[in-house]
């Protein structure tokens, strides 16, 4: 398996590689690494060999890593887990980023519990095959979030996030991420600040590039399987 800077070294290189081969510019797509249900020590291993850009998915456990990171103070902190709305203070006052905003409701509260001093990046998950299993806005209702998001003085609407279904094939995949790719190029049209497709994890982060994403949540790839 090696250890984790060199998985994080490899992760590094086939994003390289799938950027180059979709003819993309370099450095167009980010690595997030996501690190739930993993020790500190595997998040000081990946930052020591470089890297700065952590997602963690459940509120109390991210914020005890943020605070036993403290001094590690240039790690940029992405909250991409489900978010309830009793949770969105501690969200709102520890990290840099959401991705799951997935209403109004949550956005208003993210919004009244910022500090005025440094907005939140925030990006609209979408639930792009309408899956009742998972989160996200349909496809359709992402305009009016965003307008309503784009008002609010302490968010900076990013972009779009989005898990899809798990396809039997790659065509079937590629349906999915691309319809995503149309949304996330439409919403930039209107709102010049986004720069986020948020999409691909490691199972399909190549086709994810291959498609328009311009971040990777990358888990399992680097610091090994969860229970
Ligand atoms: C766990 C998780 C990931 C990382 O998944 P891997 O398959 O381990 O790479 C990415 N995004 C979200 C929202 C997750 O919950």
């Amino acid at each position: 398996m090696g250890t984790i800077a060199e998985r994080l070294k490899i992760a590094l290189k086939t994003i390289t590689k799938s950027v180059c081969e979709a003819n993309r510019p370099a450095n167009s797509v980010k690595l997030l690494a996501v690190t739930k249900t993993k020790p500190v020590s595997d998040i000081v291993q990946a930052y020591e060999a470089g890297h700065r850009l952590f997602g963690e998915n459940y509120v109390q456990e991210g914020v005890d890593k943020i605070q036993q990171l403290r001094e590690f103070d240039d790690i940029q902190w992405h909250f991409i887990g489900p978010l309830q709305s009793n949770k969105t203070r501690l969200v709102a006052e520890n990290f840099d980023w959401v991705h799951s905003i997935d209403r109004l409701k949550i956005a208003q509260r993210l919004n009244d519990q910022r500090s005025a001093h440094k907005k939140l990046n925030v990006c609209i998950q979408v639930n792009i095959d309408n899956e009742a299993s998972k989160a996200g806005v349909p496809p359709e209702e992402v305009n009016l979030l965003a307008e309503q998001i784009s008002n609010m003085p302490n968010l900076t609407l990013r972009g779009l996030m989005t898990i899809p279904r798990v396809q039997q094939n790659a065509e079937m995949q590629r349906d999915s991420l691309s319809a995503m790719n149309a949304l996330f190029v439409q919403l930039q049209t209107k709102y010049p600040q986004i720069d986020t497709l948020s999409m691909g994890m490691s199972n399909d982060m190549q086709l994810a590039i291959e498609c328009g994403s311009t971040m990777v949540r990358i888990g399992s790839a680097i610091f090994g399987s969860r229970q």
